[in-house]
């Protein structure tokens, strides 16, 4: 016997229908390319959405093409994620700061047949269409009286005269809510990228879990800046979770450094920001020497890399802000884990309470997680043993767009690629990347610990660990440290900082000081890039 409930499929059009009905003065504020802000509300994205998806049929696009962005957070972008995904076509948010060759690859693979572009990217656009074989028209994301003359750029309009011609009345297309609505490449930081292609329905379960309580607990009383970019994920979800629950939206353009998110926070009366560490890591180093403080912001999200803890504490005991410590991959929507307390952790003491709060925290339901040892077989959640992290849930891939790479799941889970240990409670912990842990003597270093110490030290701006070859132990951690403008600090002062702190044999066997460390198009330390640069590094004594 079948339930007797209205079967009405999941689609991302409903979220700004909603949106527009019950929230349509709620307001989305965006700096703009241009240096300005922009406002207007969830009434206007509705409205002009439903130009953009007229303005796609006005192209003749067809049911699932891809329409590519390269674009920065702001209000177009966001009509772009209704007007594309909602009119049934494949919004394919693109990562700028991937090498041309890369984007090039990528949105032939991907068999782009637009690229919607702000106009900070038109020196990239111009390098990379000519090997662009699939896309036939360009959308500079700019009014008509901005649009560059002799570009070079065939087939470009403006945004604003290309969707300002059309009316805006268009009823939404109901259709099956398993229709993929967007992808998104990962870093590939070896061989080709390969692509994660969400479903409607993917996409709206994400945003339900996205919004509760223990996860980013998002609500019509929240104004959200997601610093995270529109191109990574899916700007983690908030695009849609916001919809959902009708908070405000604050976008911050182009201007992601410290001063300017910090500015922007205290004039749209923040209450919530979601970002990577790099990018806290700025904006703190803006606000402590010149004594700032936050007015509104209660909850900050951090994900995508680990959270060191000397952030946690600093946010959480120098500014009041709550951190929430997220895990989560492209493959997976991005949410995996967030880390709350639970009411029996409420009691314990702040330092016992710091350690749960360092753990990329609990499942979210919609994810089941196990860990599993070399033989595949599941690892008990003391706390300590560490495994394989493998995942499956609703918003989770099942294949790579295209089949690249064959079936990627193991037993129906997806191996993430990453170590990690689960404790009693559920909380799961990652040790490293399972590419990045270092092998030494038969036992492993998490190069997490290692990293999460040494930026403690107040003369460290950002330091990686990774391991070089050691002809008896297999392989020995390295630090590699920027120093803070103006700190002084030795290596053998860090490798001092260290003692007390880990396991003796866990210490960094050197430390080489570097003027930067490469970061990935996600803002993520890039190993790979800073193992060549060390490759012809000696251990000192071998
Ligand atoms: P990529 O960096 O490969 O493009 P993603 O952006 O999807 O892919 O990153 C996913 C990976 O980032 C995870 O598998 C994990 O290694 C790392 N990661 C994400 N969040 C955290 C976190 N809170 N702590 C530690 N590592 C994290």
């Amino acid at each position: 016997m079948l339930g007797l409930m209205q079967n009405q499929p999941l689609l991302i059009s409903s979220l700004i229908e909603f949106a527009e009905r019950h929230h349509g003065d709620a307001e989305i504020v965006s700096r703009r390319v241009e240096g300005d802000l922009h406002r207007y509300t969830y009434k206007d994205v509705a409205y002009r959405s439903r130009q953009v998806a007229r303005a796609l049929d006005g192209l003749k696009l067809a049911f699932s093409d891809r329409v590519a962005t390269l674009a920065w957070n702001g209000y177009r972008h966001l009509e772009l994620y209704y007007g594309v995904s909602g009119s049934g076509r494949v919004l394919h948010t693109i990562n700028p700061r991937l090498h041309p060759d890369q984007i090039g690859w990528i949105a032939n693979h991907a068999e782009d047949q637009v690229l919607c572009f702000d106009l900070s990217f038109l020196p990239l656009v111009q390098a990379v269409h000519g090997k662009c074989t699939t896309i036939k028209h360009y959308i500079a994301l700019c009014d008509a009286d901005k649009l560059p003359a002799d570009s070079g750029i065939p087939n470009l309009q403006s945004y604003e005269s290309w969707i300002g011609a059309q009316a805006s009345d268009y009823a939404w297309p109901q259709f099956d809510e398993n229709t993929a609505s967007s992808m998104c490449y990962t870093s590939g930081t070896t061989g080709h990228p390969k692509a994660a292609l969400y479903s409607h329905r993917s996409t709206l379960l994400h945003a339900y879990a996205a919004a509760l309580p223990d996860v980013m607990c998002l609500s019509a009383r929240d104004s959200i800046l997601p610093v995270v970019p529109m191109f990574h994920v899916n700007a983690w979800g908030i695009p849609y979770s916001a919809a959902l629950t009708g908070a405000k939206l604050v976008f911050p353009g182009p201007a992601m450094d410290g001063k300017s998110v910090y500015e922007l926070i205290e004039a749209e009366k923040v209450t919530y920001a979601a970002g990577v560490p790099t990018v806290w890591q700025m904006m703190l180093g803006h606000m402590k020497p010149a004594g700032l403080k936050f007015s509104t912001l209660r909850r900050t999200v951090i994900g995508g890399s680990a959270c060191p803890p000397a952030m946690i504490a600093a946010f959480n005991d120098d500014y009041g802000v709550e951190v929430l410590h997220a895990w989560g991959m492209t493959e997976m929507s991005p949410l995996g884990t967030l880390c709350t307390l639970k009411n029996k952790h409420l009691a314990m003491p702040k330092d016992e309470q710091m350690k749960i709060r360092l753990k990329q925290g609990r499942a979210i339901y919609g994810v089941d997680m196990k860990i599993v040892g070399e033989d595949g077989r599941e690892i008990a959640w003391d706390g300590k043993a560490y495994g394989d992290l493998h995942v499956k849930g609703p918003w989770i891939i099942a294949e790579y767009f295209k089949g690249e790479g064959g079936n990627p799941l193991v037993d129906g889970w997806f191996p993430t690629g990453d170590v990690a240990t689960i404790d009693p409670d559920g909380y799961m912990q990652i040790t490293d990347r399972s590419k990045d842990v270092i092998k030494s003597g038969g036992e492993w270093i998490s190069s997490i610990d290692i990293e999460n110490i040494a930026v403690a030290h107040p003369a460290v701006a950002m330091a990686a660990c990774i391991g070089v070859k050691h002809p008896k132990w297999d392989e020995r951690p390295i630090l590699a440290v920027v120093k803070k403008p103006g700190a002084e600090v030795t290596r053998e002062e860090l490798i001092k900082f260290y003692e007390g702190k880990t396991a003796k044999w866990q210490i960094p066997d050197d430390v080489v000081f570097v003027d930067a460390i490469p970061l990935g198009a996600t803002g993520k330390m890039l190993k790979t890039r800073l193992r060549e640069m060390l490759k012809d590094y000696k251990l000192p004594g071998v």
